[in-house]
């Protein structure tokens, strides 16, 4: 799912580099990311999901070279095959929680919202614990609802890829367990493999594999 060889990347302004000499992620595999605050999970998924352009080395993501992408199908693959847990949750604010979850169907040409996706979406937020918040705008939702509501989104195309960002920062110890066991279940479903980034070093023992990311930082990059 991802084969990533001496990926490099340097913010264009400020003294932070991040080099990957080899990071692989098996179909269906399940790997944590763990490693101190600043040095680079947050970039890598943005380099893995197209956000951001390495500098150098190869990446491939399900069999795409993803950096050799126009930004336009960089956007494409991330909508058609990835999903994405921001670990600043990145929801619309004049949305809908529902219309929220339902974005991946907007933007995507490749995706058809109908009654089964709709169903599939308030399904997702009953898993979630928001099934009773969907009218909301995000304003109006507590840190943890708004970061249940940006895992139904990553959730709902049913990605092959799902990248969370510190998905279960904000929750407290019980919606944890209820949101990666729902983050797994719909792996398992979909046959999509997880690479999640997390400070719960209790949730680590789930994970089939775990990459501390300290060390890959190299600050005399730029
Ligand atoms: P992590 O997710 O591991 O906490 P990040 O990938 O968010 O780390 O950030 C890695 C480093 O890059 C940090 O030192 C951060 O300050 C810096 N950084 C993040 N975003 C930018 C940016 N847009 N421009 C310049 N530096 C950035
Ligand atoms: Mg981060």
């Amino acid at each position: 799912m991802i084969v990533a060889r001496d990926l490099a990347y340097a913010y264009p302004r400020g003294g932070f580099g991040l080099r990957v000499p080899a990071l692989d992620l098996a179909a269906g595999e399940k790997l944590a990311v763990v490693g101190p605050s600043g040095s680079g999970k947050s970039t890598l998924l943005d380099l893995i999901a197209g956000i951001r352009r390495p500098d150098g080395g190869a990446l491939l993501v399900d069999g795409v070279d993803v950096p050799a992408l126009s930004e336009a199908g960089r956007r494409a693959f991330r909508a058609a095959r990835i999903g994405f847990v921001f670990q600043t949750f990145e929801l619309i604010d004049y949305l809908s929680a529902r219309d929220n979850i339902l974005y991946p169907y907007m933007i995507s040409p490749a995706l058809r919202l109908d009654a089964a996706v709709r169903a599939r979406a308030g399904a997702l937020a009953q898993a979630a614990g928001v099934a009773d918040k969907l009218d909301r705008r995000p304003g109006d939702l507590s840190q943890g609802e708004r970061q249940r509501v940006a895992i139904c989104r990553a959730l709902v195309a049913k990605p092959r890829l799902i990248l969370a960002d510190e998905a279960t920062g904000n929750l407290d110890p019980a919606n944890k367990g209820v949101v990666l066991d729902l983050l797994f279940a719909q792996a398992a479903d979909a046959g999509a493999a997880v690479l999640a980034v997390t400070h719960d070093h209790d949730l680590l023992p789930r994970f089939d594999r775990v990459v501390d990311f300290a060390g890959f930082a190299d600050r005399s990059a730029a």
